[in-house]
């Protein structure tokens, strides 16, 4: 958004920064086993954010997949390394990504698939020396791994793993679960019965409306539109009474719009449940 209105990629942590947000998601989405940035510029970036005091991640590539044939899974891996390596570069403290499909496998199988060479990625992280965690992120289609299960198994049994939580992609799978603050209440808690409190506490997310069909995910919309969900002040609610300091990234085509909305949104809930508590 910020390089369609002409603005150079160093500029953009201060330009965050000046809309009172504090995180970006630097996304290499189209990326192929190459870092397609110089590391100068993604040093630069990283200086920039670190003197506006921006947390930066960075979103992998979308051309994965950890459970496909053999030469698929292991261009996959050299996509995940080339990307991990940037991140690192710039500072990035977790690399974001999507794991696999199911295919023709059965689910466990595929997911067993992904687990193996995600293993692999992290084992291979570590002897390059590279700092930066690995965030696989619940999905939103029924033939993309990922659940929820899934996920939280991938932060327990992988070295080096971040949690991360697409909010959007947890309600469109499951035909729009997410209804009110309980339905948001219970995954935080399922969460923290298998990671533990701080990984809930600190889980990087993201947000924005969506719109879905019975395979689940379709299309990320803004906030303002009333017609879809999830709703942003119903898990605002779960982060004020859970006191936790999660890293949330808003998807919605909006972006940084949307994101200060969320904000706000969040210090109000944050504000009246603290008057609340003074009366
Ligand atoms: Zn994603």
């Amino acid at each position: 958004m910020f390089r369609l209105m002409g603005a150079d990629l160093p500029d953009v942590p201060r330009l965050l920064r000046e809309e009172g947000l504090d995180a970006l998601e630097y996304e290499a989405v189209r990326w192929g086993p190459k870092p397609q940035i110089t590391q100068e510029h993604a040093e630069k970036l990283g200086a920039a954010a670190k003197i506006n005091d921006v947390r930066l991640s960075l979103h992998g590539s979308y051309y994965i997949n950890l459970s496909g044939k053999r030469e698929v899974v292991e261009a996959s891996k050299r996509r995940l390394i080339a990307s991990a390596t940037a991140a690192e570069w710039m500072g990035a403290y977790v690399m974001v990504f999507h794991t696999g499909f199911y295919g023709r496998f059965e689910k466990d199988f595929a997911f067993k698939a992904c687990l193996e060479a995600l293993k692999e990625v992290s084992a291979e992280i570590r002897r390059l020396g590279l700092k930066v965690k690995l965030g696989p992120e619940t999905m939103g289609r029924n033939f993309q791994v990922g659940t929820l299960d899934e996920i939280i198994t991938f932060n327990e049994e992988v070295e080096g793993t971040q949690l991360v939580v697409d909010w959007a992609h947890m309600h469109a799978i499951h035909h729009g679960a997410l209804k009110n603050v309980e339905d948001f209440r219970s995954i935080a808690e399922k969460i923290e019965q298998r990671l533990g409190t701080e990984t809930m506490k600190g889980m990087h997310c993201h947000f924005s409306k969506i719109e879905f069909n019975l395979q689940g995910e379709r299309s990320h919309h803004p906030l303002t539109e009333a017609r879809y969900g999830p709703d942003f002040r119903m898990l605002a609610e779960v982060i004020a009474d859970l006191q936790m300091h999660p890293t949330m990234i808003c998807e919605s085509p909006l972006l940084d719009v949307d994101a200060r909305k969320m904000k706000e949104t969040l210090e109000q809930v944050l504000e009246s449940k603290q008057s609340k508590s003074l009366n």
